[in-house]
C-alpha cells in the first residue's frame, strides 16, 4: 500500500522538507512504498483539498505559511500543544480522522544543547515566535518577547506567556531566539533587531530560526561573541523528525536528515 506524504504552503517550492523527509524515508528502507512531496495550495482550497488527502492516499502531511491557523481549524482531533499555540505544522489521516499537532515547538527544545535554564528572549511576535514561547514559557525559563511591531509582542505574551520587553540587553539573557523573519531578505540584525556586537558571551545560546545562509550574519556575530549557536537547519531537521516519528512510527535518522536538508 501506497502512504504518501507532503508539505502543504504557498509558496512551498523552496522548501527544503521533501528533500530532507525523502532522505529518512530512505534511509528507513520506506522507499518505495513512502513518499513526500510538495504541494502548493491557495487558501480558499486548502479545507477541500486537506478533507480529500486520505483518500488520495496520504498518511499525513506538513503544513506551512500561510495555513498552519487553518489547519488547525480543518481537524477533527488536536493536540494541547496545537490548540495553546493556535497553529498546526501536522496533520495525521488515520480511522477517517484528521489529527493535529504542533512539532515546532518540541522541535525547538530537541534543537538546544541543553535544556533552557534562566532567562530567555524571543524576537519576533508571529507564527514561529508563537510556538517558540509555547515551549519556552513549558519548560519554566524566564521568557521575555520582543517584537518590532510591540502591540503583538503584548498581544503573545497576553494569550500563551511571557513577557514584553521593549527594549532588551540581549547579553543578559542566556538563550536568544530570532523568530523573527530579519535575515531572510539579507537584513543587518544589528539594525534590525535591537542587539549590539557586545550582546553574545560565552555560556550564551543563540538559536536563528532562519535558514538560507551558511551561517547567518546573526550567528556568525554571536560565534565571534562566544555564544554556542543553533541554526534554521537543525529547527527544521528537529521539527520534521517529530512529525516523521508521529507518521511512520519510527526512530527519525537524524543525520540523513541534515543531510538532506543541506543539499534540498
Ligand atoms: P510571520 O508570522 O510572518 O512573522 C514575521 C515576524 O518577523 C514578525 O514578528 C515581524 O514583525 C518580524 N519582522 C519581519 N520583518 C522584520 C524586519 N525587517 N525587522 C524586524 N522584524 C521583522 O512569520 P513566521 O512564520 O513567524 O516566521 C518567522 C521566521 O522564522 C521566517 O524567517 C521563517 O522562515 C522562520 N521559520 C523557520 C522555521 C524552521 O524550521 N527553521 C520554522 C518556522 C519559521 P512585525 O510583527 O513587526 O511585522
Amino acid at each position: 500500500m501506497k502512504h504518501r506524504l507532503a508539505v502543504l504552503g504557498q509558496p512551498v517550492a523552496h522548501s527544503r522538507s521533501p528533500a530532507m523527509q525523502n532522505a529518512a524515508l530512505a534511509e528507513l528502507g520506506l522507499v518505495p512504498g513512502w513518499s513526500y512531496e510538495a504541494i502548493e495550495v491557495d487558501a480558499e482550497v486548502f479545507e477541500e483539498l486537506v478533507r480529500g488527502m486520505a483518500e488520495r492516499g496520504f498518511a499525513g502531511a506538513n503544513v506551512t505559511v500561510p495555513h498552519k491557523a487553518a489547519a488547525l481549524a480543518v481537524s477533527d482531533e488536536a493536540s494541547d500543544t496545537a490548540r495553546a499555540i493556535g497553529a498546526a505544522n501536522t496533520l495525521t489521516f488515520a480511522d477517517g480522522a484528521i489529527q493535529a499537532e504542533n512539532t515546532d515547538a518540541p522541535g525547538l527544545l530537541a534543537a538546544l544543547p541543553e535544556p533552557p535554564r534562566g532567562r530567555a528572549l524571543v524576537l519576533g511576535a508571529g507564527g514561529a515566535a508563537r510556538a517558540v514561547v509555547w515551549a519556552l514559557v513549558g519548560t519554566g525559563a524566564e521568557v521575555g518577547v520582543w517584537n518590532r511591531t510591540p502591540e503583538r509582542a503584548e498581544a503573545l505574551c497576553a494569550d500563551i506567556g511571557g513577557a514584553p520587553d521593549p527594549d532588551p540587553d540581549a547579553a543578559a539573557y542566556d538563550l536568544v531566539v530570532n523568530a523573527s523573519a530579519v535575515g531572510l531578505g539579507g537584513e543587518d540584525p544589528l539594525e534590525a533587531l535591537p542587539l549590539r556586537e557586545d550582546s553574545f558571551r560565552p555560556g550564551q545560546v543563540v538559536v536563528d530560526m532562519v535558514y538560507g545562509a551558511d551561517p547567518t550574519s546573526l550567528l556568525e556575530l554571536a560565534s565571534t561573541g562566544g555564544a554556542d549557536t543553533v541554526d534554521g537547519l537543525e529547527i527544521l531537521v528537529r521539527q520534521g523528525a517529530a512529525s516523521l516519528e508521529l507518521w511512520t512510527g519510527c526512530d527519525a535518522p537524524l543525520d540523513a536528515m541534515r543531510a538532506g536538508a543541506r543539499d534540498g
